[in-house]
């Protein structure tokens, strides 16, 4: 018989609970829903709906470790509006999860999927788990752990889950297959982010950086900006990053800096994007790549003179104090919340053109929508659809906040929200909710 191994004992109350700065991602969409509404003048009803999640699930999951011994995990998932349709978002597997990240980026999802036009709502799922202690059986057992307490409140038509913070195309995949052994039938549309043997989208692994392009050459064009020759820097470069920098060098932008997770460099005589991509596949990181220029302090980074500036690896990079220092005429958010609320104002007054997160890297959502859509008709397009739909998605929504911006003389971000949470609170308005 295996040895049972309980873990320190659990103080329920204080699973996954959040501090209550403010600072707390949670309270931060509170503050941006309540100064939209303001300016919308939103029916009380409404506004408040909008403020919280509308389920929340917390799960309890035990899961046999290799040893035979049963440990526990805590996940949750959020659904914080379905108004417009089925909730979307991703799955997280971090150690510091808590349930005020995991509301907070539910909410975000819901305003990205209004703001792109695509009929889904917000969700978001998370796992309190460090994956670098867990073998690939152990990640695979709490995957259809998590599957089997969450599988009857997630499905194609209530709640589509998709890979997000240290989850990818397989344990998506284990969960499709968890999903089906639940059910006893094949939906493969339960959950996006899948491998292209089961039912994935071609052009989803570059979509979030295609997306951050398309809105950098919009943007350009608004303000009279020539790409060929501008100036780039790119902190994190990992998926959204590489893939930004590569599609930016093609329009003719030069990266003159560059950083992740091993250091920062700037190199005004440029930087072969695609040839430190290749390189950052092979050694994970970007350090020992020959031509990187000089090491750059990490915290004076962002603030290296350039055009475009592409913040792509982790949130509240941007604030009150550095804001001043940071002056590319576009900031084009690959992640997410790099800025946090107190620098935007700043930003805005010294004529930084900023892309906000849920526009600049709504190209991944949009594709995950795609790959829903192609799941249902069970039929496949070619990535040249693929990339036609989502130009069309990408420029529309960056048209829309513009035209906000300039309507309402707000800065980007609070357009951004002006248009999300109008299409929201029309759909529950129509739909009687308030
Ligand atoms: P990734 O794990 O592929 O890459 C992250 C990059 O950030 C790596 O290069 C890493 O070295 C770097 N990094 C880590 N710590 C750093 C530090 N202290 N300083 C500088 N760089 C550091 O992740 P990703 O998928 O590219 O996601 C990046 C951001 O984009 C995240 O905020 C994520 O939530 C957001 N995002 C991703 C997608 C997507 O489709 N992948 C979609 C929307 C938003």
């Amino acid at each position: 018989m295996a040895k049972h191994s309980y873990p320190e004992s659990v103080d329920f109350h204080a699973v996954g609970v959040s501090s209550d700065s403010e600072q707390n991602p949670f309270r931060i969409v509170q503050r941006q829903v309540d100064e939209a509404a303001a300016l919308l003048h939103l029916d009380p009803g409404l506004h408040e709906l909008l403020r919280w999640p509308l389920r929340e699930i917390h799960v309890t999951l035990p899961v046999r470790m290799d040893d035979g011994s049963t440990r526990v995990f805590h996940g949750f998932r959020v659904q914080h509006n379905d108004a417009r349709g089925p909730c979307k978002g991703g799955i997280r597997f971090h150690p510091e999860e808590t349930i005020d990240d995991v509301r907070a980026l539910a909410a975000w999802m819901t305003w990205k999927c209004a703001l792109v036009d695509i009929p889904l709502g917000g969700g978001k799922g998370g796992i309190i788990c460090d994956p670098r202690n867990l073998s690939q059986r152990e990640l695979e057992r709490l995957a259809r752990a998590y599957i089997r307490q969450i599988g009857h409140h997630i499905g194609l038509v209530k709640d589509v889950p998709a890979p997000d913070v240290n989850t990818n195309a397989q344990i998506m995949a284990w969960m499709v297959d968890e999903f089906a052994f639940m059910h006893g039938y094949n939906e493969f549309g339960v959950i996006t982010g899948k491998p292209i043997a089961l039912g994935g989208s071609l052009g989803r692994e570059d979509a979030t950086g295609r997306g951050v392009m398309i809105t950098v050459r919009e943007a350009a064009k608004k303000i009279g900006l020539d790409l060929k020759g501008a100036r780039m820097v790119v902190q994190g470069y990992g998926n959204v990053g590489s893939w930004a920098a590569v599609l930016l060098q093609d329009l003719g932008c030069k990266l003159v800096g560059v950083a992740d997770e091993s250091g920062a460099w700037s190199n005004p005589n440029g930087i072969d994007a695609w040839a430190l991509k290749e390189y950052a596949k092979e050694h994970r990181i970007i350090k020992g790549f020959p031509g990187l220029g000089e090491p750059v302090p990490p915290e004076r980074f962002l603030e290296l003179p350039c055009e475009v500036l592409v913040p792509a690896a982790l949130h509240n990079q941007i604030f009150k104090e550095n804001a001043p220092r940071i002056r590319p005429r576009i900031l084009a958010e690959g992640a997410n919340g790099p800025t946090v609320p107190e620098a935007d104002p700043i930003l805005f007054q010294n004529g930084v053109y900023v892309l906000p997160d849920f526009l600049c890297n709504a190209g991944g959502v949009t594709v995950s929508y795609f790959e829903m859509v192609q799941n249902a008709y069970n039929f496949y397009w070619d990535l040249k659809t693929v990339h036609e739909h989502l130009e069309q998605k990408m420029v529309t929504a960056f048209e829309a906040v513009h035209e906000m911006a300039q309507k309402y003389k707000v800065h980007n971000r609070l357009a951004a929200y002006l248009v999300a949470i109008s299409r929201v609170a029309e759909a529950m308005r129509v739909r009687g909710w308030a």
